[in-house]
């Protein structure tokens, strides 16, 4: 029987390039599975049904709340983001390791239930990157990238929450070093 897989959660402050990093590990190696969330946020450009997001209305997020069917949700801003369990169930069951990226309300939340967790936490080398990588965005507004960096600054006291903190300086690095990271976690003499 194939071991379980490991979960994993993905933070970082908003431009730090973990999305970026996210899908370099899936297009790399075939032992990651990525869940995708359920949100009450509206679609952005671009963004598809069932693979960006699970799009739904508060009523059917409260009713997935009800079913228990979410592993933990979170308010981010004006919006609820949540993790189906059905999904990653399956995937760890098939010894996929599967990788959420969320939030750190949420991220901390998975920890307690679930101490195996792997928490990885993605900054950017330093301040003025942040900034710079916001802004090349060209999405936000100057406000909205205040607000982002106010709260990367907040969030920076939970940062010891975690496992382990990975700088995206170069991106391909970044990928290996996360790679190598999650690899030896399969080592560890007290995971079964
Ligand atoms: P965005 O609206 O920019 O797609 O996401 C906003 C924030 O919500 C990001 O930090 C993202 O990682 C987080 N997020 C996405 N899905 C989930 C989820 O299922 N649970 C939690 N707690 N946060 C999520």
């Amino acid at each position: 029987m194939k071991a379980r897989g490991i979960l994993l959660v993905i933070s970082g402050f908003a431009g730090t390039g973990k999305g970026t990093l996210v899908s370099a590990l899936l297009e790399k190696y075939d032992n990651y599975a990525l869940s995708v969330s359920a949100t009450t946020r509206s679609p952005r450009p671009g963004e598809v049904d069932g693979v960006h997001y699970f799009f739904k209305s508060q009523e059917e997020f409260r009713a997935m709340i009800q079913a228990d069917e979410l592993i933990e949700y979170a308010q981010y801003v004006d919006n609820f983001y949540g993790t189906p369990r059905a999904y990653v169930e399956q995937k760890l069951s098939e010894g996929k390791d599967v990788i959420l990226e969320i939030e750190m309300q949420g991220a901390l939340k998975i920890k307690e239930r679930f101490p195996d967790t792997l928490l990885l936490f993605v900054v950017p080398p330093d301040a003025d990157t942040l900034q710079s990588r916001l802004a090349g965005r060209g999405t936000e507004t100057a406000d909205v990238i205040k607000k982002r960096l106010r709260r990367a600054v907040e969030e920076t006291a939970y940062i010891s929450q975690y496992d382990y903190l990975v700088v995206n300086d170069k991106i391909d690095v970044c990928v290996e070093e996360m790679h190598a990271i999650i690899q030896s976690e399969h080592f560890r003499v007290d995971r079964n």
